[in-house]
C-alpha cells in the first residue's frame, strides 16, 4: 500500500474506477429498461391467517432483462436511487398496481417506498391520482421503514398524513430490524407492522424469536395495529403465528411473488376453493 503514494489515493483509484464504471453501465441499462418497459411489478399474496384467504398483496419490482432474465430489486434499486431514477420506477409500480386493482375489486395492494424515494417527494402526486380516480379507501397501502419515521421534516410528516387522509394504509416494513426507539408509533397513524423474515425464520426453533414475535403482536394489537408476518415458509411457522394471534402472513408457504395475470388467476382459483367449501 506504501507504493500507492503518500496519501494512499492511487491505491484506491482502480477499484473506485471499476465501481464507478459498473454503476454507469447499470445506470445506462436502467434507462433503456425504463424506455423499453422492462420493469414489471410482481404480486405476492398476503393471507389472513384465520380464514386462510388471500386478502392483500405486496407489489415487488422485477426487471425482465433481455439477456440476464428476471432480476431482483437487490440487484438494481440502489443504483436507481443514486441516479435519481427511483421516482420513475416507483411510478410504474404505482400505475401497474392501479391496473391490477381494477381487476381485483375489494383487494388491497401495498407498495414499497424507499426512504430516498419518499424524501424526494416523488410519490406525493399519487395522492392526486388517488383522489381523481376516487379509489376506495384501503385498496392501497405503502410500506415504509422505521428509519424514515425518525425524520421529522415537514415533507415526511405531511406526506404520511396525506396518505392517511387519502385512505392509504401505512405499514412498517422489516419491523424490529431498525434501531428505532418506537416513539414514532405514538406520532403517526400506523396500520400494520410487518415482522421481519429474520424473526420468522427462527420461530419454531428459537425461543427468543418466538418471544419477540409474540411481544410484537401483543403490542401492535394494544396500539390498534395489525401484524403481517413476512417470509413464512413452513407449516410449523404458520401454526405458531396463528396461535400467537398474528393477523396476516406472507411467504413461500402460500405463494411466491408472481406476474399480474398469474396473481389474478391465483386469486380467482383460491376464491373458488373457498366458495366450494374447501
Ligand atoms: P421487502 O419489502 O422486505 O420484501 C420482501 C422480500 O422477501 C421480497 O424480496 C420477497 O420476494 C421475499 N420473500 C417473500 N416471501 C419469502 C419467503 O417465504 N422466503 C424468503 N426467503 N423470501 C421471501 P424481493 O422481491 O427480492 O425484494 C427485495 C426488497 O426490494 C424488498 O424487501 C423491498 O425492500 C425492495 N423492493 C421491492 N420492490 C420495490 C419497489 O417497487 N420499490 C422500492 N422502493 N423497493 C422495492
Ligand atoms: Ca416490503
Ligand atoms: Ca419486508
Ligand atoms: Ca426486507
Amino acid at each position: 500500500a506504501k507504493a500507492a503514494g503518500r496519501n494512499g489515493f492511487s491505491f484506491f483509484t482502480p477499484s473506485l474506477q471499476v465501481e464507478a464504471q459498473r454503476r454507469q453501465q447499470v445506470g445506462n441499462s436502467l434507462r433503456h429498461a425504463l424506455r423499453d418497459n422492462h420493469f414489471e411489478a410482481y404480486y405476492q399474496p398476503i393471507i389472513a391467517l384465520d380464514s386462510g384467504r388471500a386478502v392483500k398483496a405486496e407489489a415487488l419490482l422485477r426487471w425482465r432483462h433481455p439477456e440476464q432474465g428476471v432480476l431482483l430489486p437487490g440487484d438494481f434499486i440502489a443504483v436507481a436511487e443514486e441516479i435519481g431514477m427511483i421516482g420513475d420506477i416507483g411510478n410504474l409500480v404505482f400505475q401497474q398496481t392501479l391496473e391490477l386493482l381494477e381487476a381485483w375489486p375489494g383487494g388491497q395492494v401495498s407498495i414499497n417506498i424507499s426512504p430516498r424515494q419518499f424524501i424526494s417527494g416523488d410519490c406525493r402526486h399519487w395522492l392526486q391520482e388517488i383522489a381523481a380516480r376516487q379509489l376506495p379507501a384501503g385498496c392501497l397501502a405503502v410500506e415504509i421503514t422505521e428509519g424514515l419515521l425518525l425524520d421529522e421534516r415537514p415533507l415526511v410528516v405531511n406526506t404520511l398524513l396525506g396518505f392517511h387522509q387519502a385512505g392509504v394504509e401505512v405499514s412498517i416494513d422489516d419491523f424490529g430490524t431498525g434501531y428505532s426507539a418506537m416513539s414514532y408509533l405514538k406520532k403517526f397513524n400506523i396500520d400494520y407492522l410487518k415482522i421481519d423474515r429474520s424473526f420468522i425464520a427462527g420461530l419454531a426453533r428459537d425461543n427468543t424469536d418466538h418471544a419477540i414475535a409474540e411481544a410484537v403482536i401483543a403490542m401492535a394489537h394494544k396500539l390498534g395495529m395489525r401484524v403481517i408476518a413476512e417470509g413464512v415458509e413452513t407449516e410449523a411457522q404458520r401454526q405458531l403465528l396463528l396461535e400467537a394471534g398474528c393477523d396476516y402472513a406472507q411467504g413461500y408457504l402460500f405463494a411466491r411473488p408472481m406476474p399480474r395475470q398469474d396473481f389474478i388467476d391465483f386469486i380467482r382459483s383460491s376464491q373458488c376453493r373457498v366458495a366450494a367449501g374447501g
